[in-house]
């Protein structure tokens, strides 16, 4: 095959994929749906032969928004540099709340991804992105390593990000580049030094992410910032699911699975964290301020593998929450 040929294949997988989990979702899910789920993301319109990205707002009975078109997105401020706005100027922190934020945010006006002028960016644009390493025990052990006493933390740059539907581009020359499936908890109100009880105020909704690794280099390097920050390393679903602060994710009811090609590969209850949400978003910001907009990738489950051209990846949440899925073909 070509390679024109071989990227259409991957690109008409990707399109058949992304039509069938929408529409699976939205059915198997009516009897749990919540009314009035909010769900942000970003688009890059082309207008008058320039590029821009606008923030987007969608309204669901529960179901995700799915890249395949279909859904009605509302253009809005941006309610998470908004809310940075407001902790900045030093004004009372519950406003600086992107959840109230986005929920009543003005419409400037109507856009459609079938439009064919707009496409999905990623949804959101953090100051930071933060890694856990390690964060389920029987994924530590298959690599080989121990559960940390402690999170282990690293960075991912903001420029690693990918939205959902783009290719993830395998840098050549490395022989071993992986998957990652893992849960994205987004900043809400900016946390700093903020204890375990409060820090389900900070957050403000959640995404799928897949912290692609390139083992070589974390093995050569001994830092992490290579391994985990080529540009596309970080593709995120299209749409961050916004929750109202202080909501509680049960983790005990929400599964994560990736899937290669549509070959189970990883499915995890997201119990299984050694460290969860609270304990991080405390741990994190004893260190460093959180701000809205910046984004934890909480650790993989066991399953990881390597990552071949034309493959396709496809991450996804069940249970108790239903998040946008993720899928990204590989060239
Ligand atoms: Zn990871």
């Amino acid at each position: 095959m070509g390679e024109q040929a071989e990227s259409d294949a991957v690109m008409s997988t990707v399109k058949s994929t992304v039509k069938s989990t929408v529409k699976s979702t939205a059915k198997g899910d009516v009897k749990n749906a919540l009314k009035n789920t909010l769900w942000i993301g970003r688009v890059r319109v082309r207008e008058d032969g320039r590029a821009r990205e606008q923030v987007v707002r969608v309204w669901t009975d529960g179901a995700a928004p799915g890249p395949a078109g279909g859904v009605t997105l509302e253009w809005i401020d941006d309610p998470f540099q908004r809310a940075r706005e407001i902790a900045s100027a030093g004004e009372d922190p519950a406003e600086a709340d992107p959840w109230s934020l986005a929920r009543t945010a003005t419409t400037h006006r109507q856009v459609s991804l079938e439009d064919g002028d707009c496409e999905l960016a990623p949804p959101v644009r953090p100051s930071k992105i933060i890694g856990v390493g390690r964060n389920y025990r029987a994924h530590a052990a298959e690599l080989g390593n121990e559960v940390p006493s402690a999170p282990l933390l690293f960075f991912k740059p903001p420029s690693c990000l990918l939205a959902s539907g783009q290719a993830i581009a395998l840098p050549r020359g490395y022989e071993r580049i992986d998957f990652e499936g893992e849960l994205v908890v987004v900043i809400g109100r900016r946390a700093r030094a903020v204890q375990a009880e409060d820090a389900w105020t900070h957050v403000a909704g959640y995404l799928l992410g897949d912290d692609v690794s390139c083992r070589d280099l974390q093995r050569s390097d001994g830092q992490w910032t290579r391994a985990k920050g080529f540009d596309g390393f970080g593709p995120v679903s299209g749409f961050v699911r916004m929750t109202a602060p202080g909501w509680r994710l049960p983790v005990d009811e929400t599964r994560l699975q990736t899937f290669v090609n549509d070959e189970p590969r990883q499915d995890a209850s997201l119990a299984a964290m050694v460290f969860d949400i609270p304990t991080l978003i405390a741990h994190i910001s004893e260190c460093m301020t959180l701000e809205p907009g910046d984004l934890i990738f909480t650790g993989t489950p066991e399953g990881v593998g390597p990552l071949s051209t034309g493959q396709v990846v496809r991450v996804v949440s069940s249970g108790a929450l239903e998040l946008a899925p993720l899928v990204n073909p590989v060239v």
